[in-house]
């Protein structure tokens, strides 16, 4: 397996500067701790990698095998990425944004888009000579590093708090993952994970921002958005916000297009949605801060939003101020009413993180942040079959069947 991607240059360190060779295994900045991306020789690349050589090429996110860190090889890919992005014409018409837009993510294997980012990460783990990988999860990251190892032939080692959604546990399950159950939030089985690890140093984490390459699957939504959109970017993303991978992924992505010269120096408005029992981004950006606060107590229904401390926090708020963008919090219960309104006006089963974003959509564009004539995409980022336990609640909230 050849390791390195023939396009990439370095790993640099999102703070402080510092640049790496990447045939090496690396997790964080090993000067300062912060968070390593992945940089391009995007000079050699302008005028060769150009959209018009995109179509008819493989219909997974492997068709940007130009800016990706591993080279594209069907024994590792699971079909991931390249998912629908849907027009919201009742929606739309109902919230006065004829140009509204879903991406899809619940076509992704797993049914998350947690898919997109570990089918990256282990492919260059493996290439890398790792055996054995292992992450704390809410549930989807978890689900889909359990089926990529598999698919590699890797042994994954898995903590989930112990609210984790039944799907996502039998997922890691079925596919034979060692799977252990911690009491309390995200942050409990992190710590969990770490211990066991002092005692298995040859477990090679995959969590968020701590390696650099689950940041380089998330960002093909980026690439994927301008491609679907004919060649241009959206006005304004919605996007639910835990660790941030795909906001600073897709940031990513399209700084390499403008560097390509795909795009000028024009972005879309990106929005950071959070839920209002676990808000620590939206509570940063209110304040003004370059960095968020742990954010106590988290409690939400969308498990992929409980995250108390974000790696990337300083990333995420950079991002949303130079995009001028914002930060909304939403209720649960308005997540539940997203949920089903969703589902019964566009067919779209959402998970709550996604219902997240409508949620939020629909308190801008009371406030008048969105216009009519701007193109706006929410994010769906997994299936609402991976939360029985929230769609009876919504049911059983509506009146309907239990
Ligand atoms: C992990 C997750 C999120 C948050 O994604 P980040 O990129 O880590 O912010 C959102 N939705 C779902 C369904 C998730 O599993």
């Amino acid at each position: 397996m050849q390791s390195v991607a023939e396009y990439v240059d370095s790993l640099v360190c999102s703070a402080c500067g510092a640049a790496f060779a990447p045939a090496q295994r690396h997790t964080t900045c090993s000067h300062c701790g912060k968070p390593l991306l992945v940089r391009y020789r995007i000079e050699a690349l302008r005028g060769r990698f150009r959209p018009e050589v995109l179509p008819g090429r493989a219909r997974s996110l492997w068709r940007y095998a130009e800016v990706l860190p591993v080279p594209p090889d069907p024994r590792w890919s699971l079909g991931e990425g390249w998912t629908p992005l849907l027009p919201q014409p009742r929606l739309g018409r109902a919230l006065g944004l004829p140009k509204l837009y879903v991406k899809d993510e619940s076509l992704n294997p797993g049914g998350s888009f947690k898919a997109r980012g570990l089918a990256v990460a282990v492919a260059a783990a493996a290439a890398r000579g790792v055996q054995q990988v292992g992450v704390a999860s809410a549930g989807n990251a978890a689900g889909a590093l359990a089926l990529y190892a598999a698919r590699l032939g890797l042994r994954a080692v898995l903590f989930l708090p112990e609210e984790t959604p039944e799907p996502a546990v039998w997922e890691c399950q079925i596919a034979g993952a060692e799977v252990h159950r911690v009491p309390g939030t995200i942050a409990e089985a992190g710590a969990a994970f770490e211990a066991y690890r002092q005692e298995h140093p040859d477990i090679f984490s995959v969590a968020t921002l701590r390696e650099p390459y689950r940041v380089e699957g998330k960002k093909t939504m980026g690439y994927e958005l301008f491609e679907q959109l004919g060649g241009r970017l959206p006005d304004v993303i919605l996007y639910p916000t835990g660790g941030g991978t795909g906001l600073i992924g897709m940031w990513k992505a399209f700084e390499e297009m403008e560097a390509l010269g795909w795009i000028g120096p024009e972005r879309p408005r990106m929005v950071a949605v959070q839920a209002a029992g676990c808000a620590p981004i939206v509570r940063a950006f209110q304040e003004g801060r370059e960095t968020a606060a742990y954010w106590e107590d988290a409690q939400t229904i969308a498990a992929g939003l409980r995250v108390p401390k974000a790696l990337g926090d300083f990333l995420i708020l950079r991002v949303l101020r130079e995009s001028q963008g914002t930060a909304v919090a939403v209720s649960d219960a308005d997540i539940q009413a997203a949920m089903r309104r969703w589902a019964q006006t566009e067919g779209l089963l959402a998970a709550p993180e996604g219902a997240a974003t409508l949620a939020a959509l629909i308190q801008l564009q009371e406030a008048g942040w969105v216009h009519a004539e701007e193109t706006v995409v929410l994010f769906n980022t997994a299936t609402a079959h991976k939360y029985p336990a929230v769609v009876r609640q919504v049911l059983r909230q509506a009146g309907g069947p239990v």
